[in-house]
């Protein structure tokens, strides 16, 4: 007997009559024999709801009350489930994070999963019922409900997943799984059967975003098997795995990841000297900016140059920053640049083949596409281009490593 988590996201429950269905898919599973835990979202769109109602009283509600108000959206979820399961003829029984008790850290909206006691749904299981969880919730050491944070259902599963040795921890959502790149840009794109935790990593974080991506380094942490499924249609999914494909010499590339989410900053002008790199990025980290990629250059005259890219979103806060270190530093510019994207091509394969990168950079010169910044890992490179060529360097670069076909 196999021990199954199944999460299923908020589109899947998104209405009476899709909680039904996925009541039949639990059921399946449960009557080939599994032992399962299920996990849901609130329903889709609802989180959002609440926010916005809190939002319409005032702004900076305190976090301890929003997350009282943000957790009923996963209660209504389970009870509805659970009363699904009933009329099957199943039995079953509901639980928020506070009933389970998954105990978190005491960072409303944010809050670390500390310790799981598994004792009640290993009873539930043992005695033949299916046990339901409220997803994104906890409770803190003084009995306060906590939430791990937006898209944080998947943390719960994959947490749950680890804690019960759970043999596969499934992840329902509205896609059939993880593919070659967004079937949205290019319509040859591949669902991929299997891919590692080291590829999906860095597959979202370069915003392909299938899953939570704490909940892909818990899983991988843990050693949790992890499969993405469509709650709509049947088929396998992608399988997330430590070892990778057994063919893993195989495809050098595995897919094209792209996100468009942030800008660049250049200084210019800048002495060529030590501690100077640290004087214009320290101050950028302690306003917890994040920085990606950073180069720099020294020109002919002996000035040096600091190039980086930062969240889209702080792109005017870290202008502003950096304005003042200019000052500081002498520096003759600043260039911001927000019509930037970044393209990168993920592989495990790519550690043990050379080339990889002369091929990359040969495509998109073919393409006519300038590119401004480069930046690689053990399996990937990633360039940072002109926003409006975006499409066509992931098009392009899909093409060229024959990722349609898988070879
Ligand atoms: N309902 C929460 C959200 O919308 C958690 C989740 O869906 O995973 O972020
Ligand atoms: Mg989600």
């Amino acid at each position: 007997m196999a021990l199954i988590v199944q999460k299923f996201g908020g589109t899947s429950v998104g209405s009476v009559e899709r909680i039904r269905s996925v009541a039949a898919k639990v059921a399946k599973s449960f009557s080939d024999g599994n032992q399962i835990v299920v996990v849901v979202s609130a329903m889709s769109g609802e989180t959002n709801r609440l926010i916005a109602m809190s939002q319409e009283l005032q702004d900076r509600a305190s976090p301890r009350e929003l997350d009282v108000l943000v957790s009923t959206g996963e209660q209504v979820t389970i009870s509805l489930l659970c009363i699904a399961l009933e009329s099957l003829g199943l039995k079953s029984r509901s639980y928020t994070g506070g009933q389970v008790p998954i105990i978190t850290d005491s960072a409303y909206g944010k809050a670390r999963i500390e310790k799981i006691r598994p004792d009640n749904i290993k009873k539930d299981l043992d005695s033949g019922s299916i046990a339901v969880v409220a997803g994104f919730q906890g409770i803190d050491s003084k009995g306060d409900i906590t939430t791990l944070g937006r898209g944080g259902s998947d943390t719960t599963a994959v947490a749950l997943a680890a804690t019960l040795e759970a043999d596969e921890c499934q992840i329902y959502t509205d896609v059939e799984g993880v593919y070659t790149t967004d079937p949205r840009i290019v319509v040859e794109a591949r669902l991929l059967s299997e891919i590692t935790f080291e590829e999906m990593l860095e597959m979202a974080s370069q915003g392909s975003k299938v899953l939570q991506i704490r909940a892909v380094e818990f899983a991988g942490k843990y050693g949790v098997p992890l499969r993405v499924k469509s709650s709509f249609t049947e088929g396998a999914g992608t399988l997330i795995s430590l070892e990778g494909r057994e063919d893993m010499e195989k495809p050098t590339v595995s897919g094209i990841a792209f996100n468009r989410d942030e800008a660049k900053l250049t200084i210019r002008g800048i002495p060529d000297q030590p501690g100077v790199a640290a004087k214009v990025l320290g101050p950028i980290s302690e306003a917890n900016i994040d920085i990606d990629v950073i180069v720099q250059n020294v020109a002919k005259d002996d000035s040096a140059t600091i190039t980086f890219t930062v969240n889209r979103t702080e792109l005017d806060s870290a202008h502003e920053i950096l304005s003042e270190i200019a000052k500081d530093l002498g520096a003759e510019e600043i260039i911001a640049d927000s019509k930037i994207a970044k393209v990168s091509i993920v592989g495990v394969g790519m550690k043990s083949h050379a080339g990889v990168a002369t091929q990359m950079f040969e495509c998109l010169a073919s393409e006519g596409i300038n590119i401004q910044l480069i930046t690689t890992s053990e399996i990937k490179i990633a360039v940072v281009i002109e926003e409006r060529y975006l499409e066509l360097a992931v098009r392009a670069l899909h093409a060229k490593y024959g990722l349609e076909t898988g070879n």
